[in-house]
């Protein structure tokens, strides 16, 4: 099992007390971008490519903590950019974690062990480092030789210290089957992290290799394969055992953007961190002003490889609250 039981009990008790209030539309994970500059420039990225006037702008520790209480949202995960070069990323873990909510600070690793000294172990809090493949394939991947060891370094530092460590890997066309079970094997079994999590890549319209994005079709059948011979069962996944199921394509569900919103320095973007048709101000603005039936696959040609964990994650997570069998599937870790 990929998260802890003590979060998947209180993001339980959120997701009953939404249910109760009768509300329909409700964050289950915000993605906080409180800056977009970065230290890297992978190919594949959609958010460096914006002008320099928006790369120096960061959200601040109040406006990223008053955004998080208005959404009402349980877990947080910081992305970017590099939330790292943010100058007050400390005080905005702190600040979320004193309000109880379970933070997720992503990283490409490279300032971690620099930055490690300004956070605690706490059940509140996990890093989550970006590696998608082993040396050499992550290496072209954020097109800088030595990231991946820096980040192995990195996290079996963080381990040593008693951090909760999670992992995002994002795959492209030419991953396969052997090179995601290579990758997932090393960090399971050999770096020991505590989740991991996956994700085929969304084709940003501003990334600059357009060349290397998975259709559905692909994924489907990448994501079976690897997961066959015990795989899936054996890897801690940080994702529902029906998200799995719908990357495997078992099942096939629409999305629900408004489960895992962005918030970054031009607000709530709309309808998800990966498109942007525009901002609110609130997160209630977001879901009373967007027509979310325009968004999905078969919807908006944007969105017709998109198999993104932000779109389709809430979608099998309400699925499995609205259903005994997945429910206990989903408690007892059967994937
Ligand atoms: S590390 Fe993340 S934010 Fe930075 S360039 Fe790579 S994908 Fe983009
Ligand atoms: S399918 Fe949903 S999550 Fe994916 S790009 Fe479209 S709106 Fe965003």
């Amino acid at each position: 099992m990929g998260v802890p039981l003590r979060q998947s009990i209180k993001v339980g008790a959120y997701m009953a007390r939404q249910k109760l209030a009768g509300r329909d539309k409700f964050p289950l994970i915000v993605e906080l971008e409180p800056l977009f500059a970065c230290n890297l420039s992978c190919n594949g990225c959609g958010k460096i490519q914006h002008p320099t006037e928006v790369l120096r702008q960061r959200v601040s520790v109040e406006q990223a903590v008053a955004a998080i209480e208005e959404s009402r949202a349980p877990m947080v995960s910081i992305a970017g950019g590099e939330p790292l070069l943010h100058p007050q990323i400390k005080e905005i873990v702190e600040g979320l974690i004193a309000r109880k909510r379970f933070v997720y600070l992503c990283t490409n690793a490279v300032l971690m062990q620099r930055k490690m000294d300004l956070f605690k172990p706490s059940s509140f809090f996990s890093w989550v480092v970006h590696l998608d493949g082993l040396k050499d394939r992550h290496d072209e991947a954020v097109d800088r030789e030595g990231v991946f060891d820096e980040a192995v370094a990195a996290i079996r530092e963080a381990k040593r210290r008693g951090f909760r460590v999670t992992t995002n890997s994002t795959f492209f066309s030419n991953d396969s089957p052997k090179t995601v079970r290579s990758v997932l094997d090393f960090l399971n079994d050999d770096l020991k992290v505590d989740a991991m999590m996956i994700s085929p890549a969304y084709a940003y319209e501003k990334a600059p290799d357009q060349d290397h994005f998975l259709g559905v079709t692909e994924s489907r059948k990448m994501f079976t394969e690897a997961f066959a011979d015990g795989h899936r069962k054996r890897w801690r996944l940080n994702h529902s055992p029906l998200f799995l199921d719908f990357l495997e394509g078992k099942r096939d569900f629409q999305c629900t953007a408004w489960g895992i919103p962005s918030y970054s320095v031009f607000g709530w973007q709309r309808p998800c961190y990966l498109m942007s048709d525009g901002y609110a101000a609130t997160y209630k603005e977001l879901t009373e002003t967007t027509d979310w039936s325009k968004y999905g696959r078969g919807r908006d040609e944007r969105c017709a490889n998109c198999m993104a964990h932000c779109g389709y994650e809430p979608t099998a997570v309400i699925a499995t609250m609205d259903s005994l069998r997945e429910s206990i599937r989903a408690m007892i870790g059967t994937h």
